[in-house]
């Protein structure tokens, strides 16, 4: 898929859930308002949330669409990793409020007061919004994987934990229509473990996106493929300094390669040439590489070939390596 289509896809399916998220913050106030019930404002003001969510996610993929340029040569990929860190905050903020919600009414059912029994109209507006997020979830987890996009794979995950909370609010709202009496405090509790659900995805996200923009290196999984294209490839002898990180939805990895030393610079360029070819082909043509191509110095009692080696030389001395350059 081209890179462009890629993000034209990832901004139609989040506007296809901003358009969701509108109609049942309207649906879902209006019904909390009609049927009296408290949970069921919350849960609009909820939808609210998402709804200005969509708009900040949207806007992300429209600036990280924009190809490289000038003045960001590694693409603006970073730029949909920062949605979803601000997708994981307001998460964040949305289960505390739910929290919050659920306690003060849960306290207030404890201290003996009464809590308002709500009508059958918050009860269908709950429903409409299990069937429609949980919908929603399944549409956009598709679409996630399809072009591999981590910000539209968390806001999937928000459409799913919304089902779950609106799930929560019908069974609340069931148990306080239908059974009245002290079953009513099901609906407050029900929210409280929500919140919990809600914080957990919550932080995922947010710790996915944020180990992201700082720079972190790529899973282990990921790293010993990387390892094993390049200590295949003909003519490396060894490799070092391997480093790698995550831009938006590419990677990039820098490596410094150990050729024969009787190699003229032509035939070490094929070989660099040919260490980013096998990495791109793995990992797709936008695969960020460097690599940089040294002589091969056996170390005294040194590692065999075809290995990574150290990646501190035993005297920086003698070996200028990339691993060692010193400001100019
Ligand atoms: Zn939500």
């Amino acid at each position: 898929m081209e890179y462009e289509e890629r993000f034209d896809k990832a901004i139609q399916v989040t506007g296809v859930g901003l358009f969701v998220n509108l109609g049942l913050t309207v649906f879902k106030l209006f019904a909390g308002i009609v049927g009296n019930s408290a949970a069921m404002v919350a849960d609009s003001i909820h939808s609210l949330s998402d709804f200005l969510t969509d708009i900040v996610v949207i806007f992300g993929f429209q600036i990280a669409k924009k190809p490289v340029d000038e003045s960001h040569n590694y693409g603006h990929g970073k730029i949909e990793t920062l949605s979803a860190s601000l997708v994981g905050i307001m998460l964040f903020v949305v289960a505390g409020q739910i929290l919050l919600f659920g306690l003060r009414k849960t306290l207030l059912f404890a201290e003996g007061g009464n809590l308002e029994q709500p009508s059958l109209i918050a009860l269908y507006a709950a429903l409409l919004s299990v069937i429609s997020k949980e919908f929603m979830y399944h549409y956009t987890i598709r679409q996630a994987r399809n072009i591999n996009s981590m910000a539209l794979t968390a806001n999937a995950w928000h459409h799913r934990s919304d089902a779950f909370s609106s799930l929560g609010t019908m069974t609340g709202l069931g148990a306080a229509i239908f059974l009245g009496g002290k079953w009513v405090v099901l609906d407050p509790l029900m929210a409280v473990l929500l919140s919990i659900i809600i914080f957990k995805v919550a932080l995922k996200i947010f710790h996915n996106s944020i180990n992201e923009l700082i720079e972190a290196s790529l899973d282990n999984e990921t790293e010993g493929k990387i390892r094993q294209i390049i200590r295949k490839t003909e003519g490396v002898k060894a490799f070092s300094n391997l480093k790698t990180r995550r831009i938006g939805n590419n990677i990039a990895v820098d490596v410094c390669i150990k050729v024969d030393n009787a190699l003229d610079i032509g035939e070490a360029n094929r070989i660099s040439i040919h260490v980013e070819h096998s990495l791109k082909k793995t990992f797709g043509p936008y695969t960020y590489v460097l690599v940089k191509a040294e002589p091969y110095v056996r170390e005294p009692g040194g590692k065999p070939e075809d290995g990574e080696i150290p990646e501190h030389p035993v005297n920086p001395e003698k070996h200028e390596t990339c691993l060692r350059k010193q400001p100019d």
